[in-house]
């Protein structure tokens, strides 16, 4: 809260009419005397905030964290090796086989056949829905603290299909884990010039293609999750992290 906002709000209980009018006056209607105080606390603030110290500090402290979703928050992998593994009906195939996203060079499968499961979950939106988080519960708790403050954005390489709404789709998953108003952008280029336009400083993804593009053509800390298709990929500028207390750190 901002020292505007603390002083506008002190003095708004002064004011309220509740208490002046006791019966006389609805719980709701003092409710919408303080929101309407907090808001206009809220613009003289944001005006203020650039000429203030405590405007600077807050600005400071407003970072804008950027997460990929596929691969760092939802577990997009197993389920797509279930339908590869249906597909080839060669048994199981492991995470572990997987060192390169594109599946170059895998013993079992042919990157024709990839292309055809991508097609095939791109039309699908149960297999959206049904994905399993990557993090736990206090993350989403950590991730929903930075949303409500205005600070996550997400941003992610699935499909727009006009047969379905994927974006409906993804916010519901991420709401059914605590986000309670995501922002989420949807992109099928490499990720540098929409996390430059959304004014990102701090960048995840699992693609190390998408973390070298973001961390040579913005000024924004990249980290990426270890994985085992992105781990023979390194980079002076993007720091290979083992799990979101990480990223939590450097925002503290
Ligand atoms: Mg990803």
């Amino acid at each position: 809260m901002s020292f505007v906002l603390f002083v506008v709000k002190f003095l708004s209980r002064f004011t309220n009419p509740l208490p002046k009018l006791g019966l006389g006056f609805s719980r709701k209607r003092a409710g919408l005397h303080n929101r309407w105080f907090e808001s206009v606390a809220e613009r003289i603030g944001d005006r203020l905030c650039p000429l203030t110290v405590i405007g600077g500090l807050r600005k400071v402290r407003s970072v804008i964290v950027g997460l990929d979703i596929d691969g760092v928050v939802a577990d997009f992998l197993a389920p797509f090796l279930l339908l590869l593994e249906k597909r080839l009906g060669n048994g199981p195939i492991s995470e572990e086989s997987i060192t390169d996203f594109k599946f170059k060079d895998h013993p079992l499968i042919s990157e024709e056949v990839v292309h055809d499961c991508m097609q095939t979950v791109s039309y699908d939106p149960h297999f959206w829905q049904n994905l399993s988080s990557m993090i736990s519960p206090s993350d989403w708790q950590n991730l929903e603290n930075l949303s409500r403050r205005r600070q996550l954005v997400f941003v992610t390489h699935r499909y727009v299909r006009e047969t379905y709404d994927i974006h409906g789709i993804t916010c519901d998953w991420l709401k059914s884990h605590g986000i309670s108003k995501p922002v989420v952008h949807f992109t099928n280029e490499l990720k540098a010039e929409l996390v430059q336009n959304l004014g990102v400083h701090l960048f995840m993804d699992d693609r190390h293609e998408n973390c070298q593009d973001v961390a040579e053509n913005t000024e924004a800390v990249v980290l990426m999750p270890r994985r085992p298709y992105n781990e023979s990929f390194s980079h002076p500028r993007v720091k290979k992290i083992r799990d979101f207390s990480e990223l939590f750190a450097h925002l503290s």
